[in-house]
């Protein structure tokens, strides 16, 4: 949530920086804005509203700096509006500030500021943390061991700060120094020649440079024009790692596709793909894990795992403990990371801790990974981007290699994530009771699988045609049992996040214990059935709806024996073994859930309210 990009370098830092937050726009798009030090002071534009609004506005200005820091913003506190945007600017003119999370201790900041003849022109806490910087620089600042005033400010007064922050800051006496710090929200710096970026994620700093530093919780940097520094609150001067980028800069564009969603959706085969890559034993019968960092025996002790995650991860996770609890035979709990970073679980002590999350930065998901490594359990993460705090956090991890999602509603990403969770599956149920014959079938079927969503993808045109019927209609519920529930809740968060439609997931068969009653003429349902031990449950379930004139869409297996009539609409995917079924039954509903938005004139790629990489709580 929320993007930042700070630029220093030779180039027309206006130029850099709304190319930047164009790229990190799904981040945050309730207000855009700028600073940029332009010849003897600030020149701060700021927009409520979309990149496109910020663009206009500062298109009208000569602005030739080359140092600048801009936001996108995604409200937390105070309402969206041009005031509120950021950059914020201190009441006495000097420091100028954007940040990412929260400031939780800033009401009393904001007292103790008044009290010392600083205002405030917005309702956000980051206003708090300028003037606070402000008060800092003003009163005690003084250059340390080759750190600036300004520096020393910073560091100062991000010691008072209760919350988190990812922050860019200027000073305005200090023409060549641009200030970046974090803690608990993301913040890289982009290394290139002769110029630096700050920004919250890869995205922003790729057609620049793929030399990045990222910087840990509690570190603050120092950019001038020639070199960086990295201190802590602790210790001045510490060393910093350059980690290079793999992506390419197609990989965050939308290329022939109209939507970032839709482009997602079709790249699903490859990031499938490139999920396996490498990741089969030779004798054809096993899953690796490179970065797992457990070795078999200490597998072999686990009597017990916890998934913990968010939003459509959690999804992910259901799917992860009906897989492994089936081929696995270890328990599994699923917990949601806001509750159980709070909720003091009592844990069995041989359980291990496995969180998931595309960007890696989720905070809630981040919160309890902390909680459980504090209470000294084994952690591992999957997650798509390298680099990202929790990937480096964990003790070991599973990367997605899924390229950049930038389309909000996760799509490829969490099919990627299903993969790696069939393939621990495998893994782990290889360690304990499932056969070599078992173990080679399965790794069959998942190297089958990009070729089957292929063949889902093939019938965009048909789902379209359903989309176009269904997308007038109010409420819809998902149906689904066994791994198809947690298909039933995916297809329904995507639906609601994009479309604005309500929809709730249930099992199918818990229909009857209330949601029932939401059934008419008005109210569709999509089921999901393959052809397993509960199909003729699922298909009673539909009689029982379609008793009651309620229309259905049933998204179901090939092989399945549909009654004849029975249903209104159906999707239909190829057979496949039981750990990627879930996988193939996602594909219809991410298709039928962007059409249907598209034909309302929904905003796909930015839905209301939402953004991307959740980072404040
Ligand atoms: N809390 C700040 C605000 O509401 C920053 C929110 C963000 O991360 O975009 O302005």
């Amino acid at each position: 949530m929320c993007g930042i990009v700070g630029y220093i370098g030779n180039q027309t830092a206006k130029t850099v920086l709304l190319e930047g937050l164009r790229r990190l726009e799904y981040r945050g798009y309730d207000s855009a804005g700028m600073a940029v030090y332009d010849r003897d002071g600030f020149n701060v534009s700021k927009k409520s509203g979309r990149v496109a609004n910020l663009a206009m506005e500062v298109g009208k200005r000569e602005l030739e700096g080359s140092l600048g820091i801009s936001h996108t913003r995604w409200a937390t506190h105070g309402g969206v509006s041009d005031s509120n945007a950021h950059p914020h600017v201190s009441s006495d003119g000097k420091i100028v500030l954007v940040h990412n999370g929260v400031i939780e201790n800033f009401g009393d900041m904001k007292r103790f500021l008044l009290t010392k003849g600083y205002t405030f022109e917005s309702e956000t806490d980051t206003e708090a943390l300028s003037n606070l910087i402000a008060y800092h620089y003003e009163k005690e600042g003084r250059p340390t061991n080759g750190f600036s005033r300004f520096f020393m400010a910073v560091r100062k007064a991000l010691r008072h700060v209760e919350g988190t922050y990812g922050i860019a800051a200027l000073c305005v006496d200090c023409p060549e120094e641009m200030i970046g710090a974090r803690k608990g929200s993301p913040l890289i710096l982009g290394v290139g020649q002769d110029e630096f970026l700050l920004a919250s994620d890869v995205s922003a700093i790729i057609t620049h440079t793929s030399n990045v530093v990222y910087l840990n919780d509690d570190e603050i940097v120092s950019v001038t024009r020639d070199k960086f520094q990295i201190s802590t609150s602790s210790e001045l001067g510490v060393d910093a790692i350059i980690d290079t980028v793999n992506w390419k800069i197609e990989d965050s564009e939308k290329g022939d596709y109209p939507h970032f969603m839709l482009k997602e959706i079709f790249e699903q085969p490859a990031a499938i793909e490139n999920a396996m890559r490498g990741r089969f034993s030779d004798d054809g019968s096993t899953a690796n894990f490179g970065g797992w960092n457990l070795s078999p025996h200490e597998l072999r002790q686990i009597d017990r795992i916890l998934f913990t995650s968010c939003g459509t991860a959690w999804h992910a996770c259901l799917v992860a403990e009906h897989l492994i609890e089936r081929f696995a035979r270890i328990p599994v709990e699923v917990e949601y990371a806001s509750e159980f970073r709070y909720r003091n679980a009592p844990l069995d002590k041989n359980t291990l801790v496995f969180v998931i999350t595309q960007s890696g930065e989720t905070i809630d998901t981040l919160g309890a990974l902390r909680e459980a490594k504090r209470k000294g359990y084994r952690t591992l993460a999957i997650s798509n981007v390298v680099g990202s705090t929790i990937a480096r956090e964990a003790d070991g991890g599973i990367y997605q290699h899924a390229g950049p999602e930038i389309g909000v509603a996760s799509t490829k990403a969490f099919t990627s994530q299903l993969v790696i969770a069939a393939m621990v599956a495998l893994y782990v149920g290889r360690l304990r009771d499932m056969s070599f014959a078992s173990g080679v079938k399965m790794v069959e079927a998942l190297k089958e699988l990009p070729d089957k969503i292929g063949r889902v993808l093939k019938q965009n045109d048909h789902i379209k045609d359903i989309a176009r019927r269904y997308a007038h209609y109010a409420d819809f519920l998902f149906l689904g049992r066994q791994s198809m529930f947690p298909i039933a809740l995916e297809g329904s968060l995507k639906l609601k996040e994009i479309s604005y439609i309500h929809a709730e997931g249930y099992p199918a068969a818990e229909m009857k214990h209330g949601p029932i009653a939401l059934i008419s003429e008005d109210c569709p349902s999509v089921f999901f059935a393959s052809n397993d031990e509960v199909f003729h449950k699922v298909i009673s379930n539909i009689q029982e709806v379609k008793a009651r004139k309620g229309k259905v869409i049933l998204v179901h297996a090939e092989s399945c024996d549909v009654p004849e009539g029975l249903v209104d609409d159906a999707i239909i995917f190829p057979d496949g073994h039981e750990a990627i079924i879930p996988i193939l039954a996602t594909v219809p509903v991410q298709l039928l859930s962007y059409h249907i938005a598209v034909e309302r004139g929904c905003d796909v790629d930015k839905p209301r309210n939402l953004a991307k990489s959740v980072t404040v709580e």
